[in-house]
């Protein structure tokens, strides 16, 4: 890990102005603005309470219990998985009596091979079944078919991933091929259809990923579009990690009598160590965070901009300082936001600078610090950028500047 950045002349030792907080002090020029940030900031601050190892899951399945295919079994074992986690435990069986599903669950829980493993199956079962997977981003979409890659490795299933941002033409000659799995960001997906190159009239199973996520990106109407297209006679999917009343209205229209299922991820906010950087003067804000990433324990820090211009400026400049730096927002293209992941997940960047919609949905295990260098939009966008670290019962930690 490089930790050559320039020394900074600045006097500002991050550590000690963000552990004196903010609880005595405040910047705020008028009595307004001082009430308002103080309500604002105490949102930021909470020490992590709940680092200490759960208590170990025991299936009651054993994933060599499951009636799936022999070879399916050995690349499950392959891929390292001992035994089901708890939404595998409970979906895997139900998916394969045939049963719609409700998964309320969030990424971490294991849910990804909740679906593809019974539905993996069921298309070696028959090969006219066919699985259309809606995730919110592409990133998310890649990460399902990597998964879908080493399940079905040996059992000659082919797949095509339909998402913006990468070559059209090589995605219709993919799904010229008649593939098995078809998985897709939904504006994507309805391109093809439109072109004529995707007919869902065939699609007898259908997963919905991340469906809040979805609908707060406004893909509602989208969605009702896709599904309208699928046979009546169908198995359907959805997973989700919160319930909104748009989301219920969603589920009573599309799915059959499902079987609820709602699983608790180690990962939720109490493993972060949540703090401000209370920065005074803003010119002064990236030496800070210059001051920040050369501590030996920032080894892998994700950090969050609002806008797409500031996130391409902010890792620029701390590029030019000499920072493993790389970023990822709706700019860049889909090849590029790939190759910058990789950097990132293989350590040989240090940080990777995000907009939150390029972030959503990462499954990234490591990350040592989220630091939020622009105050998201809203407080979920905030729960959603903090859960990047503190993932798996580890600790994390989160700073936010002020
Ligand atoms: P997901 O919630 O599907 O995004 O999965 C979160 C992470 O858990 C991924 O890195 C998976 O590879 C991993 N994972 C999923 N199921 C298992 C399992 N049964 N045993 C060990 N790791 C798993």
């Amino acid at each position: 890990m490089q930790k050559k950045a320039f020394k900074s002349n600045n006097s500002f030792n991050g550590r000690k102005k963000w552990n004196n907080g903010p609880r005595n002090r405040n910047t705020s020029n008028n009595r307004n603005g001082k009430s308002a940030e103080k309500l604002g900031v105490s949102k930021y601050i909470r020490k992590a309470t709940n680092i200490s190892t759960p208590k170990e899951y025991i299936p009651v399945n054993q994933f060599l219990d499951f009636e799936i295919s022999t070879q399916l079994k050995n690349n499950i074992l392959a891929r390292g998985y001992v035994k089901p986690t708890p939404i595998q435990d409970q979906a895997i069986p139900a998916i394969l009596q045939g049963k719609d599903i409700l998964g309320i669950a969030n990424t971490g829980t294991g849910k990804t091979a909740s679906f593809l493993i019974p539905l993996i199956d069921k298309v070696l079962k028959n090969e006219n079944e066919k699985v259309l997977i809606i995730a919110p981003t592409r990133e998310l979409v890649l990460q399902i078919v990597d998964e879908l890659s080493a399940f079905s490795k040996s059992l000659n299933i082919h797949s095509a991933v339909c998402i913006g941002g990468s070559n059209m033409f090589k995605q219709i000659q993919t799904l010229k091929r008649n593939p098995s799995f078809v998985a897709g960001t939904p504006g994507r997906l309805k391109d093809l259809i439109n072109r004529r190159c995707l007919n869902l009239s065939k699609f007898t199973n259908i997963v919905l990923d991340e469906v809040d996520r979805m609908l707060d990106m406004g893909f509602i109407h989208d969605i009702k579009h896709l599904i309208s297209l699928l046979p009546q006679k169908r198995q359907s999917l959805f997973f989700s990690a919160t319930v909104s009343r748009e989301t219920d209205i969603l589920i009573k229209d599309f799915l059959n009598n499902p079987t609820k299922i709602s699983v608790k991820s180690g990962d939720t906010p109490e493993n972060v160590d949540q703090d401000i950087v209370r920065v005074e003067d803003k010119s002064k804000k990236i030496e800070s965070l210059h001051n920040l990433l050369i501590k030996e324990e920032f080894k892998k820090v994700l950090i969050f901009g609002k806008t797409k211009r500031g996130v391409e400026h902010l890792s620029n400049s701390l590029h030019a300082r000499g920072f493993k730096v790389g970023s990822i927002h709706g700019n860049k293209s889909q090849a590029q936001r790939e190759k910058t992941l990789k950097l990132f997940k293989t350590n040989y960047l240090q940080t990777l600078v995000a907009t939150d919609v390029a972030a959503r949905g990462l499954d990234i295990m490591d990350i040592t610090h989220v630091i939020n260098y622009d105050l998201p939009a809203t407080y979920d966008d905030y729960i959603h950028r903090i859960g990047r670290t503190g993932r798996a019962n580890k600790a994390g930690k989160a700073l936010t500047f002020i």
